[in-house]
């Protein structure tokens, strides 16, 4: 069984320790938290051991009791997860090392902060190979996009990729972002950071991306375009991403006209806090023309990271393949159901609801 601590305990960091206790081979050795807020609260009521990263008194305040420091959590950890804000987990690399304790990090690290980038579909073997002990999960973007291109690089060659990201302005519960009535180029200068990203995990794609900020909060949206290195039919890039179990084809006979609507149907399958893990793919808007591939597809940013830090944890001091923990990170999950008794979009094929119905 492995003990994996989390270290930051907001977006990422709350579901990745409820991801970690869904494992058959993980437990949570604890997680830390500098701010006794409503989340240190159910961390506690979760069962997590809550560690206090700074003063511990305020924890006591609030009535959640501390099991430890830092420096205990990092001690009883066998690997630890920083999802700790940008820039905090590269300032934490010190004390994990101290503790020769492995370490991942998030998407908001430079990647030079880190011995190597990883996402399971791109380089799983190469992290599990390598001797790499302080590794970057990519962020929730690059992770959408090396989902897609490494099938397709597999399947017909990926001559060149230009992707326009509409970027969510902040999370739900990012009060403090914006913009509120805006549509800002971000950044203004072209290719953004999006594309270098993706070269860290597929370093042999030829890829330009484009950022714009718009005033949502639910998903990112990605209008992707692949020029392939072979002509295919767009039924049968269909069939390569269907393949795919962390993309969700969304069935154009559900109606979904965007990512409010894929919020809805995660909630209504049950999912926890209506998490998307798959990138969500629109079936219909798959479109070739000669060897330029087009399609849209959303990004879930508070979730979609989530399952490669699992991925991330077996590569890094386990003993799975790629495929032994892919398969056991999405069984354990639920990644690729929606089959609650309230929604069956993807399992029968049947009828689901339209948002005006
Ligand atoms: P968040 O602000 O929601 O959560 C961070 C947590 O860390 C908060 O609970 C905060 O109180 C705590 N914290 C702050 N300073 C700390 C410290 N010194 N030690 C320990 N904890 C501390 O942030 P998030 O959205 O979960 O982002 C975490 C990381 O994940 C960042 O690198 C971010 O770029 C990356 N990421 C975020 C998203 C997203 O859309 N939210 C997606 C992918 C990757």
């Amino acid at each position: 069984m492995l003990r994996v601590g989390v270290n930051g305990y907001g977006t990422i960091g709350k579901r990745v320790a409820d991801a970690l206790a869904a494992q058959p081979d993980m437990e949570v050795a604890g997680v830390a938290k500098r701010t006794p807020n409503f989340e240190a609260t159910a961390a506690h009521r979760a069962g997590y051991a809550v560690h206090a990263v700074s003063d511990a008194a305020p924890f006591a305040e609030a009535d959640v009791p501390v099991a430890g420091d830092l420096d205990d959590l990092v001690e009883a950890s066998d690997v630890v997860v920083d999802c700790t804000p940008a820039g905090v987990g590269a300032r934490n690399r010190e004390l994990y090392e101290a503790h020769d304790t492995p370490a991942l990090y998030q998407g908001g690290e430079d990647a030079d902060a880190t011995d190597a980038s990883f996402n399971a579909r791109a380089n799983y073997e190469e992290i599990a190979r390598g001797d790499a002990e302080h590794v970057r999960v990519v962020s929730c973007n690059t992770t959408g996009l090396s989902r897609v291109l490494t099938p397709l690089e597999e399947a017909y060659g990926v001559e060149k990729t230009r992707v326009t990201l509409v970027r969510r302005g902040g999370d739900p519960g990012q009060s403090d972002r914006g913009p509120i009535n805006d549509i800002l180029p971000d950044p203004v200068t072209v290719p953004s950071h999006h594309g270098p990203d993706v070269n860290t995990v597929l370093p042999d794609v030829d890829i330009d991306t484009l950022g714009v900020t718009v005033p949502a909060t639910l998903m990112h949206l990605h209008s992707v375009n692949v020029t392939l290195g072979s002509e295919v039919d767009a039924d049968a890039v269909r069939e390569t991403l269907a393949d795919e179990s962390r993309v969700f084809m969304v069935p154009e006979h559900a109606r979904v006209a965007g990512p409010g609507h894929l919020k809805e149907l995660a909630k209504d399958a049950g999912r926890p806090r209506g998490d998307l893990w798959e990138n969500c793919v629109w079936e219909e808007s798959v479109a070739v023309e000669g060897r330029d591939l087009y399609f849209f597809q959303a990004i879930h940013q508070e979730s979609d990271v989530v399952p490669e830090n699992v991925d991330a944890i077996r590569a890094l001091v386990g003993d799975a393949d790629a495929a032994e923990s892919v398969v056991r990170t999405n069984r354990a999950l639920g990644v690729g159901r929606f089959d609650s008794p309230t929604n069956h979009v993807a399992t029968t094929g049947g009828a689901a609801a339209s948002a005006d119905d």
